[in-house]
């Protein structure tokens, strides 16, 4: 079957490509089983240099890798590049740290000797998403390989270029044929993919829906399997909060990317004494953000990735004014663009609205507004999202117990949510399970394995 990529900043279809057929798939499959042996038992230092030598393919590619990213999903160019140079030094970080992450651990029994050690499991099936299309692959890729696993590859449909481009990356950076190779499939295959008896794990980045489908999947197959989800994270403003610092903040994190940002501060939730100040800034924060082409270095604001997506946005943004949200900023998609929204703040927002109850995948801000820190904080944990939070006070102490109360897997005081190599990722409630990143990550995927010597 013929896939066509639409470029969301042009409408034009800009790229053609197959889907594997069954025999592709097999193929695939059996060359990753017969990797497996001889890659898991290569040394670390082996599998650090070949890392290392990964990191600087992609920093030598990254014009290539921008220019994929930019044509398929309209990632701006600066962010772009940002985003390559983050999976190269996440290589790095991985080649540095695996061998402390993975040294067996002496656990004192009565025993003469016992330890965990940490074993390889084998082929790993990674569904990904075209939002960060090239960090959310390496963020699960790093650790797998630093690991001794193998890994195939389903990426979003609409980032089939971006795909090939690490396939050829960590092809050249001297991984051996077969620890790792892509599948240009659709959703049905994936399910059977991740049915096959020589894969054994699946991670999944995506949405609530998806992750639904693959866990239902790998629980029947009782295979083991990490849920990156969606996610509505709170911003949460304190009466004390240093206003500049917010709204600088407030407007980075939801507008970059476009707004398609899994940990995208989402609900803007801010106390009575300072939500007028808050909220006129911000809506002339966020008019500064100028859409246009993001290969040009004036724009501000990329395109949406697909037309159908900033549909689905702007019914949300309906629906919410319909029941009483207040349009502060946007609000209607950009004329004459195939995918552009404007950046949009609605006000008034309260439950039984899509922007309080539902994931905004774009670039839409929804401003709560409550009583005092005691509401804000139950408005925060009012969401079957649990994703990332952030809280904005100059009292440290304040911020920290507040942060300590979010329901989410990461809550940052006076920063946005942010992944970084160094610290555990993932979520709680619907935004998933399992953790990426630090030395967490790396523990995802193997198996946890206890040797007891009486
Ligand atoms: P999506 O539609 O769920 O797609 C993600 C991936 O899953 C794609 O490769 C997609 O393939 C595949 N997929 C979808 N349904 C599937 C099924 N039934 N079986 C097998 N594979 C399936 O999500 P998206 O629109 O690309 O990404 C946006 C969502 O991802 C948002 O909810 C966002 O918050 C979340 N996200 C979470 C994180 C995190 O770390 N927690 C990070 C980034 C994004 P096709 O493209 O072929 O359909």
């Amino acid at each position: 079957m013929t896939v066509e990529i639409v470029n969301p900043t042009t409408g034009r279809v800009d790229y053609r490509h197959e889907l594997l057929d069954k025999a592709g798939i097999e193929q695939r499959l059996q060359a990753a089983a017969g990797a497996f042996p001889a890659w898991s038992a290569t040394s670390l230092q082996e599998r650090a240099a070949v890392l290392r030598a990964i990191g600087a393919q992609l920093r030598e590619r990254k014009d290539d890798i921008q220019g994929a990213m930019t044509r398929e999903m309209g990632k701006l160019k600066v962010e772009a590049l940002a985003e390559v140079e983050k999976c190269a030094a996440a290589c790095e970080y991985y080649a540095d740290h695996a061998a402390d992450y993975l040294k067996p651990q002496l656990i004192d029994t009565e025993a003469q000797r016992s330890y965990v050690r940490y074993e390889p499991i084998g082929c790993v099936f990674a569904v990904m998403p075209w939002n960060f299309p090239i960090w959310q692959v390496f963020r699960f890729l790093a650790p797998a390989f630093m690991a001794g696993n193998v890994a195939l590859l389903k990426h979003a449909s609409n980032v089939p270029q971006c795909a090939d481009l690490i396939n050829e990356v960590v092809r050249a950076g001297g991984l051996p044929d077969g620890v790792f190779d892509v599948l240009h499939i659709d959703n049905d295959q994936a399910a059977d993919v991740l049915r096959d008896r020589r894969v054994k794990a699946v991670t999944l980045t995506g949405s609530e829906r998806a992750g639904r489908s693959i866990a239902a999947n790998a629980g029947d197959q009782l295979k083991k399997c990490v849920m990156e989800l969606g996610g509505s994270d709170a911003f949460v403003v304190l009466d004390d909060a240093d206003l500049d610092k917010a709204i600088d903040a407030a407007v980075k994190s939801r507008f970059d990317n476009s707004g398609q940002t899994c940990i995208a501060a989402k609900r803007f939730i801010v106390v009575e004494a300072v939500a007028d100040a808050f909220t006129e800034r911000f809506v002339a924060a966020a008019g500064e953000r100028r859409y246009g082409d993001p290969a040009d270095a004036r724009t501000t604001l990329a395109p949406m990735a697909r037309a159908d997506l900033r549909d689905e946005l702007h019914k949300q943004v309906q629906a919410s004014v319909a029941k009483g949200a207040r349009v502060l900023a946007g609000g209607e998609p950009v004329d004459g663009s195939h995918a552009g929204y404007p950046a949009t703040v609605l006000d008034q927002v309260g439950p039984g609205m899509p922007a309080y109850d539902e994931e905004l995948f774009g670039p839409v801000a929804a401003v709560i507004r409550v009583k005092d820190e005691a509401e804000a904080l139950k408005v925060a944990n009012d969401t079957r999202f649990g994703l990332g939070g952030s809280v904005w006070t100059t009292d440290a102490a304040r911020g920290e117990a507040f942060a300590q109360q979010m329901e989410c897997g990461a809550a940052f005081v006076n920063s946005i949510v942010k992944s970084d190599v160094r610290l555990p990722f993932g979520g709680s409630k619907e935004s998933g399970f399992g953790r990426e990143l630090a030395e967490h990550g790396i523990h995802e995927f193997m198996n946890i394995k206890t040797i007891y010597v009486a």
